[in-house]
């Protein structure tokens, strides 16, 4: 890639070190001092202002990742890929940089793709053999004084959005993705493994389309969300009644849920798979699937909804009001690692709050 001439940059873009939050060694998270990415055509540097921290980033802290078994995510590691900060400066000429403007309130696409393999070429965008992942794997996370992205992965805030709501677009996008792959249609019956952050997003979102929306989750504190958000009922695991649904989405990732999506999806019912289970799942009875003719579709990612996502947001049809546990400065990083590892509350997202530079 090319660094710009002076002419072909808008907004200053800083030089020398920032800081950042990193995963510092398995179980160990602190704040660190890197070099700001420097200017490249076509790129746009961000200052992030809210990030989300989600299972995702503690199975970072813990090893599990497939990323970071295979080596493809190294320690230090900058992560943060839920999140909204503000344009400082873009490479590229600015009178034909419309689409991005200094000052901008953005949010980035998680899933990076390179556009030329058979997957990109064939429109399946989060196929991409050549992925990267912000603050995943390749490319360097949100959880810093600076970003630097394409230019054509932000989609910019529209101004009711706040931050909490923009940095919870990231998880949305996947929720709708996973509703527009299995159709949710007026009048049917919904239920939604899951009172986190997935789990209650579906929730907002199915109670607009759908008849009824019912919720399963395993404590008081999420069971009270959930219902909050519009869910009719909620259940314990093991106690939805087989066959009552028309649509299963299973956003908490336990290999039970799973299961029971199997039986309480009524006959030509759809389930779809948010949540990552961590185990390989038992036996299943194939013969179920096929004579009751229940589809299960996986759902990777939402890499083409975040522009509806944050339509949502600022419609009200999605909102923040419930959703953020608690909020830490970059340097009590470690402090936002315990708090989400201790567990389930009311309220599931941890975020941190980022200080913009004068
Ligand atoms: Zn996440
Ligand atoms: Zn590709």
């Amino acid at each position: 890639m090319l660094p710009p001439t002076d002419d072909l940059l808008c907004g200053r873009w800083p030089n020398g070190s920032m800081k950042a939050a990193a995963v510092m060694d398995v179980n160990k998270v602190g704040q660190v001092e890197v070099e700001i990415p420097g200017p490249e055509l076509g790129y746009v540097l961000v200052a992030p202002t809210t990030v989300g921290i989600c299972g995702t980033d503690l199975e970072l802290l813990h090893g599990t990742a497939s990323y970071v078994r295979d080596g493809r995510a190294t320690m230090p590691h900058v992560f943060g890929h839920e999140w909204v900060g503000r344009v400082v400066a873009i490479a590229g000429n600015c009178q034909y940089s419309r689409q991005l403007q200094i000052g901008d309130r953005v949010v980035g696409q998680t899933m990076l793709s390179c556009g030329g393999c058979r997957a990109c070429q064939r429109g399946h965008r989060n196929e991409c053999s050549q992925l990267k992942e912000v603050g995943l794997y390749g490319q360097q996370g949100a959880a810093a004084e600076f970003i630097r992205l394409p230019a054509q992965s932000l989609t910019k805030v529209p101004p009711g959005v706040d931050d909490f709501s923009a940095a919870l677009a990231e998880p949305a996008v996947t929720v709708l993705a996973a509703l527009d792959k299995v159709g949710v249609f007026p009048g049917e019956r919904v239920l939604v493994f899951g009172t986190g952050t997935m789990g209650l997003l579906a929730v907002q979102m199915a109670r607009r389309v759908a008849g009824t929306v019912d919720v399963v989750g395993i404590d008081d504190a999420g069971i009270g969300a959930a219902l909050r958000m519009g869910a009719e009922h909620a259940f314990l695991p093991g106690e939805a009644r087989d066959g009552d649904y028309d649509v299963v989405i299973e956003a908490s990732g336990a290999v039970p849920a799973l299961l029971e999506a199997l039986r309480v999806a009524d006959v030509g019912g759809r389930i779809a798979a948010v949540g990552v289970p961590n185990d390989p799942l038992p036996a299943v009875d194939a013969s179920e699937l096929v004579l009751r003719g229940v589809t299960m579709t996986g759902v990777r990612h939402g890499l083409d909804y975040y522009e509806r996502a944050l339509r949502l947001f600022s419609e009200g049809v999605l909102s923040a009001k419930g959703m953020i546990a608690d909020v830490f400065e970059l340097a009590d990083v470690d402090k936002a690692f315990e708090l989400l590892e201790r567990g389930r509350r009311a309220a599931p997202k941890v975020a941190l709050s980022l200080t913009p530079r004068p």
